[in-house]
């Protein structure tokens, strides 16, 4: 048994193959220019891959950006980053030309569902998990399965709102969760006051992880993804908050979260831990696979 994955971000298309054993035989990142942050190019950059493995996968599982109606395969919402992209019939396209089950959900969503089986949150069955990039991203994992809300968009956690008449947000409101505590907000900021662009991962480096500038910052940005997090586990009472993206790896963000984090809660919920998750980059992809395999078991065509 095989499974093709997809894994399509805003400025990435990764794909891979996973096995029976939800080994990742193979991965691999499909050219800018064959989609150009296009829906329609988007479709046919992953047909191409599609048509080159015909014949050696059983199921495909698509890990996508954007709100997708689960049940359907189609994007149904935030993709205004990808033209054309809105109201694309994954699953249906896809089944009816290859013939096999299509899993489609969000990338958070499926990066969720990969920490729940295969990494971080293995054997927890009430977590949530947050991406940190250029926005924040949420996927609500309960009983034991995603909640995906009445319209498959719940869980959309850098657009609730910490501060009233804060920063404009990218959505066009004002004060969201993820204009303070994108990574991206902290490697602005950084690079800012630093005079010259700098990455998350030199930020981190030995020779400037002590500079009193980035030590401010990133205090300040902890403080923003700390207060989010309060909120979360005044509404979920969570067990275990699972943190991914870039340099949410890093472990001093996460030990400092924690600590800003306890500071700010009461007994019940003192017990939530803040983790990073483990299978990084490729969180998407598995949980993609997780939910094509799961597809494939009641698959009859
Ligand atoms: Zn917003």
């Amino acid at each position: 048994m095989k499974i093709i994955v997809f894994d399509v971000g805003g400025t990435a298309i990764k794909f891979g193959m996973v096995d029976e054993n939800f080994e990742m035989i193979f991965s691999g990142e499909i050219p800018t220019q064959e989609f150009e942050h296009k829906g329609n190019m988007v479709m046919a950059a992953l047909e191409s891959r599609l048509d080159e493995f015909r014949g050696r996968y059983d199921a495909i599982g698509v890990s996508t950006a954007g709100q997708i109606d689960y049940a359907n395969g189609r994007v149904v919402g935030g993709v205004a980053n990808i033209p054309n992209y809105y109201g694309s019939e994954i699953r249906k396209v896809f089944e009816d030309k290859y013939e096999v089950p299509v899993a489609v959900d969000n990338d958070v969503n499926c990066a969720g569902i990969g920490e729940a089986h295969f990494g971080a949150a293995k054997g927890c069955d009430d977590f949530l998990c947050l991406t940190y990039g250029t926005g924040v991203g949420g996927c609500i994992y309960m009983n034991g399965d995603v909640y995906r809300g009445s319209r498959f968009a719940a869980g959309e956690f850098g657009h609730m709102a910490t501060h009233k008449d804060g920063r404009m947000c990218t959505c066009g409101r004002i004060g969201c969760y993820e204009a303070y505590a994108a990574c991206r907000v902290f490697t602005d900021a950084v690079s800012k006051r630093m005079g010259r662009p700098m990455t998350g991962r030199e930020i981190f480096e030995p020779e400037n992880i002590n500079n009193p500038i980035i030590v401010e910052e990133l205090d300040k940005w902890e403080d923003e993804i700390a207060l989010g997090l309060r909120n979360l586990c005044y509404m979920f009472n969570p067990t275990l908050i699972v943190l991914g993206g870039g340099i949410m790896s890093e472990d001093l963000i996460i030990k400092h979260v924690n600590e800003k984090l306890y500071a700010q809660l009461e007994e019940n919920y003192l017990h939530v831990k803040v983790v990073k998750a483990q299978l990084r980059n490729k969180a998407g992809m598995f949980g993609a696979a997780y939910l094509a395999n799961e597809k494939l078991k009641t698959w009859s065509k």
